[in-house]
């Protein structure tokens, strides 16, 4: 069969390698790709946006498409799986109302709070009712968020009142275009967040591997936030009685709350959660997709076949499978270009892909195109070096062995990926109480 992923970034660079290494599939078309996707065997780049439905439908159909699978969360927001699906073709993801739960945060909260499940407190507001008295009687820390789509960066952490003000103010002032034409404002929720996603059926769940990701731009979690510098899986945070917790107090009823409310979701389903130091979690966000840079250590992981769990999902049976997982820690560490997050410098040449190739765990593209031969940077994530080994920490030294191996001008890349769990693995190795402050070097 063929298999198409929409997207270029490199989660559907994981996605596609994963899906290529089914028997089942012949070719695996990415839409429109990068360079690394264009690399991989059984695998072709086909140059059209994720945003274009009417010709993404049209090479479905003409390539006799048998699956698709959507990567990013615009296309999904926009309608992509209902435009499939009325043209009569299987595409795995939400449909465009099961999408609102990332499209509009205040959506999000509303349902949340609807169905009584845990989230931090929280009032939404447009410019046309915002309450500055409700604003000023807060205490700070608080945190504000631009309810629409803003790529992780429509996020504030105000430390005080006059902070959180000049946040909302910018929002609507325009700084995310629509996206924060209304804006959400809560309450700051202390503790040590995990990435908790899931592939959902309509009615049942099979949660994938645990994750965390590291949305700072620098060491020690410090700088601004960014679409996600590494992650790792799994995230040790996770333990088995938190692990049902979740289940049990999220993503069951959101499930079951979304089919009430007549809109079944289909596709993966990522909670970020705050997981409180007494083990009670807590929503941050929904994503309507999965991760990235999750998606990259969570997929080196899997050794059951994705395309079988998607069709699973698509015939409403994933109450019958069950997903297999390399035992091994996967850690994943994204290079990012010159400028990043801000304005981000492109073209120049990247250098040690061949070596790095050559090496154990895998270098996933992202932001990459190939030109006169060479392959370019070409976007604010660059690359993501993934290692697997038996402790985290030999997963770490793996994936930053090939992060050695590559260069280019300006190349950004956090050295810490992964410190919380070698702290945690170094403290139990030790017998210690856990100090998840401490940082794990990786050299
Ligand atoms: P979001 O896009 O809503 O997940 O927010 C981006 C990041 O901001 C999260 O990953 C957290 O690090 C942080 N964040 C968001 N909401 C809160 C909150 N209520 N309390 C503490 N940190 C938060």
């Amino acid at each position: 069969m063929k298999v198409l992923i929409v997207g270029g970034g490199g989660r559907e660079h994981a996605l596609a390698w994963k899906c290529a290494q089914s028997p089942r599939v012949r070719e695996v078309l990415v839409a429109p790709g990068n360079a690394g996707t264009a690399a991989e065997p059984r695998v072709r780049n086909v140059d059209i946006a994720a945003s274009d439905f009417p010709r993404l439908l049209e090479l479905a159909r003409r390539e006799a498409v048998a699956l698709t699978i959507i990567g990013p969360e615009a296309p999904l927001v926009a309608g992509i799986v209902d435009a499939f699906q009325a043209a009569g073709l299987r595409c795995f993801g939400p449909s465009r109302l099961a999408a609102r739960l990332e499209g509009s945060k205040s959506f999000s909260k509303d349902f949340l709070q609807r169905h009584g499940i845990p989230t931090a407190a929280y009032r939404s507001f447009t410019r046309g009712n915002f309450d500055r008295a409700w604003l000023r009687s807060q205490r700070a820390p608080i945190v504000v968020k631009a309810s629409g789509l803003a790529s992780g960066k429509g996020v504030v952490i105000a430390q005080s009142l006059d902070e959180a003000e000049a946040a909302v103010a910018e929002m609507f002032s325009g700084r995310f275009g629509d996206a924060g034409a209304e804006v959400v404002i809560e309450q700051f929720l202390q503790g040590e967040e995990a990435s908790f996603i899931v592939m959902a059926d309509g009615e049942h769940v099979l949660p994938l591997a645990t994750s965390q990701d590291h949305k700072r731009l620098q060491d020690g979690d410090l700088g601004p936030n960014t679409g996600g510098m590494g992650a790792y899986s799994p995230a040790p945070v996770v333990t088995g009685a938190v692990h049902e917790r979740v289940m049990r107090e999220i993503i069951t009823p959101s499930i079951r709350g979304l089919s009430r409310d007549g809109t079944p979701y289909t596709g993966f389903l990522y909670a970020g959660l705050m997981i409180a130091a007494d083990g009670t979690p807590m929503v941050l966000e929904f994503n309507c997709r999965f991760g990235d840079p999750e998606a990259q250590p969570v997929l080196a992981r899997l050794e059951s076949d994705l395309i079988s769990l998607c069709e699973a999902a698509l015939e409403g049976g994933l109450d019958r499978v069950e997903a297999h997982w390399d035992r091994r820690a996967a850690v994943a560490v994204v290079l990012a270009a010159a400028g990043y997050p801000d304005a981000v410098r492109s073209g120049d040449p990247i250098a040690g892909l061949d070596a790095a190739a050559g090496r154990p765990g895998k270098v996933f593209h992202a932001g990459t195109r190939r030109a006169h031969g060479r392959v370019l940077t070409s976007g604010g994530r660059v690359l993501c070096a993934v290692g697997l080994g038996d402790r985290v920490s030999d997963a770490q030294r793996q994936a930053y062995a090939l992060v050695d191996c590559i260069r280019y001008q300006g190349m950004q890349y956090r050295h810490d990926i992964a410190h919380r769990a070698i702290a945690r693995e170094l403290s139990a190795a030790a017998g210690r109480p856990i100090d998840a402050t401490r940082q794990g070097g990786h050299g």
